[in-house]
């Protein structure tokens, strides 16, 4: 728990030059991140949102194991990645995990080019399972928050799906893209911060 306060904290101190209100960040240590690979770079101009696939059941696994396991996956050869394909990642209880340099390119399995995405995933598979409110209203915050720091327009935001043949991010998460909501409460949230 101690390891989970520091990262709280040092969160605290990442976000602290916008006032972001309820974002507990876990930084790649973490996690227990692998240094990345060499990748290229890129700015990012676009929020693009995924569910990471796999069911995930925060009472048999823990979202850290679970993350570094991606991560793994991806860097050895079934991948050969130079990381874990997205920037950051939101378990069920809304923590957001730092993933990649926002700064490099992304990855993906699927025919489109990630070049200026910011990827933001979140654990679980939402073609089958609910999202957790906690995973949504981080969902909200982080994009508020990216939007604001990356000065990226929230209408920009769009699911997997959009530009690739894949079910992410699953039809219960991609239910608030089409219905308008996640915009909708990501320009709130914006508006409060930039106040
Ligand atoms: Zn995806």
């Amino acid at each position: 728990m101690y390891k989970y306060a520091i990262f709280i904290l040092l969160s605290l101190i990442f976000f602290s030059c916008s006032s972001v209100k309820e974002l507990n960040f876990v930084s790649r240590e973490g996690w227990n991140a692998d240094t990345q690979k060499p990748f290229p770079k890129h700015v990012p101009e676009r929020i693009t949102i995924h569910h990471e696939g796999t069911i995930f059941d925060p009472s048999k696994e823990s979202a850290a194991v679970h993350i570094k396991n991606v991560q793994k996956w991806g860097m050895s050869e079934a991948r050969n990645w130079a990381d874990i394909p997205y920037h950051f990642i939101i378990d069920f209880d809304g923590n957001v995990f730092e993933g990649r340099n926002v700064f490099t390119v992304g990855e993906t399995a699927t025919e489109y080019d990630p070049t200026g995405h910011l990827l933001i995933t979140c654990l679980g598979n939402f073609e089958v399972q609910e999202l957790p409110e906690a995973q949504y209203n981080a969902l909200v915050e982080l994009i508020a928050h990216c939007c604001d720091k990356y000065r990226i327009a929230p209408e920009t935001m769009k699911g997997h799906k959009d530009f690739a043949k894949t079910d992410c991010p699953g039809k219960n998460l991609y239910s608030f893209l089409q219905n308008g909501k996640l915009l909708e409460d990501v320009k709130i949230r914006l508006a409060e911060i930039q106040k």
